[in-house]
């Protein structure tokens, strides 16, 4: 059994300009499965950092339509496409989306990749779409991905099963749900974004944005019985007190492993 590895690119909210938005990539072996892009071409800086070979990535997930999220995929199908068109990229790429997204992602690259690599959409870069409930065997894992029930934009969340035996469960960028209960109760790694700490909630509006603060992450955390705890999708004012601040609320809350890493952080899962 190989390691398996959670490698931070970025742990941000979307206006953020002191780390990247929040992406991560799981690595097993030599191949990484990537959720999420962030907001540009600071996809690639994030992965030349963390040693992320763009070769090694086969399987993208994108999880909903904003730019936070999607933008960088822009500029992985144009390096990767440019790598197939030189030889240097083996194999496929599979990117999984819901439906309607496929539509946006395939509208924006055609306006503005050129054309020579747009080609290799439908050559060599594949949509799987996927539905809510729905399971894919993504590089060695059966990953089952949910609907959020976002009243923002449609967004999908996954679930799956380490090769370790351990639940990991991803719920996107707004805050736990209880149709989700299934998906995230028991979960070893569980993964929830806290926009700021509940003390300076007035400071950054984080309910009207349909964000949670570090105690309700932490409170659905407790309440699911999850073993490790991962914040992300937060402000950056304060990044260099942001893991001390952050867990010393959470810790009032939730009793389990609180993690809240910096951008490029790896754990081990
Ligand atoms: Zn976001």
């Amino acid at each position: 059994m190989q390691p398996e590895m959670l490698i931070l690119l970025g742990t941000g909210n979307a206006t953020v300009t002191r780390c990247y938005n929040t992406c991560f990539a799981i690595q097993t072996g030599e191949e990484y499965f990537l959720v999420d892009t962030g907001g540009g071409n600071g996809i690639l800086t994030q992965l030349e950092k963390a040693g992320i070979p763009l070769e090694s990535i086969h399987e993208i997930f994108i999880s909903h339509e904003h730019t936070d999220h999607l933008l960088g995929l822009v500029w992985l199908i144009r390096m990767i496409a440019t790598k197939m068109k030189k030889g240097q990229y083996e194999g496929d790429l599979q990117i999984y989306c819901h439906e309607e997204l496929e539509k946006t992602i395939r509208t924006i690259v055609e306006l503005t990749v050129q054309k020579k690599f747009c080609k290799m959409i439908g050559e060599r870069i594949f949509f799987r779409t996927v539905k809510d409930g729905e399971t894919k065997k993504i590089l060695d894992y059966d990953v089952t991905f949910f609907d959020i029930r976002s009243t923002k934009a449609k967004q999908f969340g996954f679930t799956m099963k380490l090769q370790n035996g351990k639940k990991f469960t991803f719920l996107g960028d707004e805050p736990y749900q209880e149709h989700e209960e299934k998906y995230a109760e028991n979960a070893d790694w569980l993964l929830h974004e806290a926009f700021c700490l509940y003390r300076d909630r007035d400071l950054y509006s984080p309910y009207e944005k349909h964000h949670a603060t570090v105690k309700e992450a932490c409170e659905h955390a407790e309440a699911l019985g999850a073993k490790n705890l991962i914040l992300y999708h937060t402000e950056d004012k304060n990044l260099a007190e942001r893991k001390k601040l952050y867990t010393e609320e959470g810790k009032q809350y939730y009793h389990g492993n609180l993690l809240v890493p910096d951008d490029l952080e790896r754990i081990l899962l």
